[in-house]
């Protein structure tokens, strides 16, 4: 069975890649986690974009490991910050992690952003990198920037997210909802075809 090694510890990021495939009928990969290889040096995110960064940590792991590897990047685009926070996502408070530190920051930017231009992104870049070559694609989740946050579920800035035809946050929805609309579901699906060729 060929392996394939997905950059990332979170069990529930490789659980997601597995469901993705399976939806798909494509069998005969297994999927290992970095738990699961020697440990090797990983480099900082410092890309501009979002593909950059998903492209660098794939290479990092086939380099290291020989194995074809994925990973991905993420993060909030918002139309009135000119696409920030963008790669910066994870620290825009300052701090890295602080998940509602950096949506409070973010309301707090758009107060007096009126309704109509409160357009927002969740983007995800997903890139594949073997022996057969690089492939970078990317998805993405359209919606708005709430007034204030909703809702318990998810996780950064889900519960200030209103995903466009909702009504309610990412927050609030359940997580298979939230799976099937997803920037991360959608460039895993357009992954499908180059992880197929190594099955
Ligand atoms: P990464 O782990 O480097 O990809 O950084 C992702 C960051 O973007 C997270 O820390 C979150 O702040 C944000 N983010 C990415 N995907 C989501 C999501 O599905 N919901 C909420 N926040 C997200």
């Amino acid at each position: 069975m060929a392996r394939i090694l997905v950059a990332s510890r979170n069990v529930k990021k490789l659980a997601e890649l597995r469901r993705v495939l399976d939806g798909a009928g494509v069998s005969g990969l297994e999927l290992l986690s970095l738990a699961d290889v020697p440990s090797y040096d990983e480099a900082p995110e410092t890309g501009a974009t979002f593909e950059e960064n998903a492209l660098a940590k794939a290479r990092d792991g086939f380099a290291a490991t020989g194995i074809p590897c994925v990973a991905d990047d993420s993060g909030l685009s918002v139309a009135a910050l000119n696409g920030m926070p963008g790669v910066l996502s994870a620290r825009w408070s300052g701090v890295h992690g602080d998940d509602e530190a950096n949506y409070r920051l973010l309301l707090a930017q758009l107060a007096d952003v009126p309704d109509e231009r409160r357009g927002a992104a969740f983007v995800s870049a997903c890139a594949l990198v073997g022996g057969a070559g690089e492939t970078v694609v990317r998805g993405e989740w359209p919606g708005a920037i709430a007034r204030a946050p909703r809702g318990a579920g998810g996780f950064g800035y889900d519960p200030i997210f209103i995903p466009e035809g909702s009504s309610r946050s990412a927050a609030e929805l359940s997580p298979a909802e939230k799976d099937a609309a997803s920037h991360r579901g959608r460039a895993l699906t357009l992954l499908v075809p180059a992880l197929r060729a190594l099955a």
